[in-house]
C-alpha cells in the first residue's frame, strides 16, 4: 500500500480531499481500501448482515423525478397498489422466516386516503405478531402531522434520500419547482431526525453533470448531518426519463458500480457504526453485487418481498433483478450468498443501527 494511502486510512475522520482521493483509488490500492472498512465493519457493527423485507407498495407517485421510471409523467408504466391483503401476507412472510424487519416503500403521495391507508397498515402489520417486525419506511416528504402519526403507528426508521447533496445538481435531477424543493428535502430529514425516527439517505452514483467533488460532498453532507442509515446505489438509466438524453456523458456501468464499492468503503471509514445498505442496483449490474458491497463495508440487504406479478411495474431503472421471482427463490439464495460473504444473518432481530442510540445520548 502507498504512504499516502496508509497514512489516510490511519486516520479517524479523512478530510474531503482525502475523501476524494480515496474515491478515485484502482488496484492494489482500492482493494486496500475495501479491507479496511471491512476491518472498521467487524470491529463496530460486527460480521452480521441484516435483512430487511422490501415490500414495494405502489408505483404511483406525484412526482417527476428526471431519473425515476415511475415518474408521473411516465405513461408507459402500469400502475398499481397492493392490496391490504397482500401487504399483510408479504409482512407475514417476512416475520415467519425471521427476517427481523421490513421496508414498505412506494411513490411519493401525500393525500389523505394515502397517508391514513399507510398509518392503518402499520397498525395491523404491528398486531401479526407478538414479536413485530421493525418497520422502515420510504414513502417520501410528509407534512410532520403525517411523520407522527406514522412514527406512533409503529415505523421507526425513515430513508429519504437526499440524491444530491448540491442544490445545483439536485436541479439538474429534478424539476426545480415547489414539488421538488431541496429545502423541503433537507427540512424533512430534520423533521425525521426531531420526531426520533432512525434517519436514513443516500445519493445516486455515476449520474450525469456528477463529479468526484459533488460525491465527497455527499459523504461530508451524511457525516454532518449525523444520519444512522445509508442507502446509496449507481445510477442506471431508463429510457423513458428526461435524464436518459445525457446518457453519453455517463461512465460504464461497471465503472459506476466500482465507484459505489468506493462510497461505501469511505463512509464506513467515516462513520463506523451506522448501517449501510447493499442496494438492489448493484446486483442489476454485477450478479453478485450485493455481496461485494457488504464485503466493502455495508451491512444490510432488501430481499424483495413483494408479491412476484407486481414486482415487475416497480422498476425506478432498468435491469432490476429477481422481477419474476417469489420471495422464497431470493430467500433461499441469499443464504448462500449471504454465507459467501462470511457474514452472519442477523435473524429475528430488528437491526438498528448502532449510531443512532449513541446519537441519541
Ligand atoms: S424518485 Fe421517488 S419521488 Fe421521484 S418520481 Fe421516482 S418514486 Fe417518485
Amino acid at each position: 500500500m502507498n504512504k499516502k494511502l496508509q497514512k489516510i486510512l490511519e486516520k479517524a475522520d479523512p478530510n474531503r480531499d482525502e475523501i476524494i482521493y480515496l474515491l478515485g483509488l484502482q488496484g492494489e490500492d482500492e482493494k486496500a481500501l475495501f479491507k479496511k472498512a471491512a476491518e472498521i465493519k467487524a470491529q463496530y457493527v460486527g460480521k452480521v448482515t441484516w435483512f430487511r423485507g422490501l415490500i414495494e407498495y405502489s408505483n404511483i407517485c406525484s412526482k417527476n423525478c428526471y431519473y425515476c421510471g415511475i415518474r408521473c409523467g411516465n405513461k408507459a408504466t402500469d400502475r398499481y397498489q397492493l392490496s391490504d391483503e397482500d401487504v399483510l401476507d408479504a409482512a407475514k412472510y417476512a416475520i415467519d422466516n425471521n427476517y427481523g424487519s421490513i421496508v414498505i416503500q412506494a411513490g411519493e403521495r401525500s393525500n389523505k386516503a394515502f397517508t391514513d391507508k399507510i398509518t392503518e397498515l402499520l397498525t395491523k402489520i404491528k398486531s401479526l405478531s407478538d414479536t413485530p417486525p421493525g418497520i422502515t419506511l420510504s414513502l417520501g416528504e410528509q407534512s410532520e402531522s403525517v411523520f407522527r402519526a406514522w412514527k406512533e403507528a409503529g415505523a421507526h426508521r425513515y430513508l429519504l434520500r437526499i440524491e444530491s447533496a448540491s442544490r445545483d445538481l439536485y436541479h439538474k435531477l429534478h424539476p426545480e419547482n415547489e414539488l421538488h424543493s431541496f429545502e423541503n428535502r433537507i427540512k424533512s430529514l430534520r423533521l425525521l431526525q426531531k420526531l426520533g425516527y432512525q434517519t436514513g439517505t443516500g445519493v445516486m452514483i455515476g449520474t450525469p453533470f456528477q463529479n468526484m467533488e459533488h460525491l465527497a460532498d455527499d459523504l461530508i453532507f451524511m457525516r454532518d448531518f449525523d444520519i444512522d442509515m445509508c442507502g446509496m446505489g449507481p445510477y442506471i438509466e431508463h429510457e423513458q426519463t428526461p435524464l436518459y438524453k445525457h446518457k453519453d456523458q455517463l461512465m460504464p456501468l461497471n465503472d459506476r458500480f466500482r465507484l459505489t464499492l468506493r462510497m461505501i468503503s469511505t463512509l464506513r471509514i467515516m462513520m463506523k457504526d451506522i448501517n449501510i445498505a447493499a442496494a438492489t442496483a448493484m446486483q442489476a449490474i454485477d450478479p453478485i453485487g450485493r455481496e461485494k458491497a457488504i464485503m466493502a463495508g455495508a451491512n444490510v440487504i432488501m430481499p424483495n418481498i413483494t408479491p412476484g406479478c407486481f414486482r415487475n411495474n416497480y422498476k425506478l431503472y432498468e435491469n432490476k433483478p429477481c422481477t419474476d421471482e417469489e420471495a422464497s427463490d431470493c430467500s433461499s439464495c441469499l443464504e448462500v450468498r449471504i454465507g459467501m460473504t462470511g457474514d452472519k444473518i442477523g435473524y429475528g432481530q430488528w437491526g438498528d443501527p448502532k449510531h443512532y442510540f449513541s446519537r441519541e445520548r
